[in-house]
């Protein structure tokens, strides 16, 4: 019988392991985590994104900032609010939600945040420290995806992985974290060729495509772990992710549903490089 993988409760588990971290952090060395979030524009889904990052900092006691502004905002402000909150010794972490409107340079944006504080792990340092095999702040989404699966038990070392999606955010930095871990890793894209040959011989597959439903069952090699990043939105507003989730299922050993798989684990990781933000930012001082 195929596991479902139940990601809120992974992450409900990590927020209490938190919670009672920061208590004692307060109680012994005086210190509160404290994330500040920066979102630009009115884009619904980043706005709900944003205001379940606050209500998380609530919920596990962090101090939190949050950065509502305009569509139009310059360049310049932008660069100058992440100046003060590099500078501010209240915020340990600081998350610009992403994307942003097009006249800005993301990568400029992402480049001026202070990499001991880049909690999305996207800074070319921490890139760079993943890619080195010395990790520092990793990529929240992936590092989700393998604290999953280590809860479950699920082995990484020596095993086929197959990832549909290279993205900076998910794919790249997950094919790190698993070569890390000694897996043998496969990184797909638009122009991979018979790309169901390649994904039938993983044991571990996962899908960060972006494309509804394009994991078929006959993609799926018996007993496989299948790993569903995605997040399509439905003409009718319901939430559908990148495999074909009804006639995978049966095959696989364990299985992350959409919603309720990874996307809760992004967030609660967000969580842990901001705790340890702030252990590793204060001990510096
Ligand atoms: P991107 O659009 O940046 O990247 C998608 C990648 O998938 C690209 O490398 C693209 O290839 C590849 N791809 C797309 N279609 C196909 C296809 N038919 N066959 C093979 N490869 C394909 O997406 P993201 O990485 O940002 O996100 C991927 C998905 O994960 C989205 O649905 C997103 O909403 C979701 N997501 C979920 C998160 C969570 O917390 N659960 C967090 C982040 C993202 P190419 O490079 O050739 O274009």
């Amino acid at each position: 019988m195929p596991i479902i993988i139940n990601g809120n409760d992974v992450a409900r588990e990590i927020r209490y392991e938190i919670k009672a971290k920061v208590g004692a952090l307060q109680e012994q060395r005086g210190i509160i985590p404290g994330l500040a979030v920066i979102l630009v524009g009115k884009d619904p889904a980043s706005r709900i994104y944003v205001r379940r990052k606050t209500e998380d900092c609530e919920e596990v006691g962090f101090f939190s900032r949050e950065f509502k502004l305009p569509e139009n905002t310059e360049e310049h402000r932008l660069l100058s609010i992440i100046d003060e909150l590099n500078r501010d010794g209240r915020i340990h972490g600081i998350l610009v939600q992403l994307p942003l409107p097009q006249h800005i340079n993301a990568n400029a944006i992402i480049d001026a945040i202070n990499p001991r504080k880049d909690v999305d792990g996207f800074h070319p340092y921490n890139m760079g420290r993943l890619f080195t095999g010395d990790p520092f702040h990793q990529a929240c989404t992936p590092y989700g995806i393998i604290e999953l699966m280590d809860r479950h038990g699920i082995k990484i070392e020596g095993k086929n992985v197959v990832i549909v999606g290279r993205s900076n955010i998910v794919g790249k930095p997950l094919a790190m974290m698993l070569l890390t871990r000694h897996a043998t890793v496969t990184v797909c894209h638009t122009r991979t060729k018979n790309l169901s040959e390649v994904t039938r011989r993983a044991e571990i597959l996962v899908a960060a495509a972006g494309s509804v439903e394009m994991i078929k069952g006959e993609m799926v090699r018996d007993g496989a772990v299948v790993i569903d990043v995605g997040i399509n939105r439905r003409e009718d507003g319901t939430l559908v992710g990148d495999v074909a989730f009804s006639e995978v299922v049966d095959k696989t050993s364990y299985i992350t549903p959409v919603p309720g798989g990874v996307g809760p684990m992004t967030r609660a990781m967000l969580l842990t490089n901001t705790y340890n933000a702030a252990t590793r930012l204060s001990s510096a001082q």
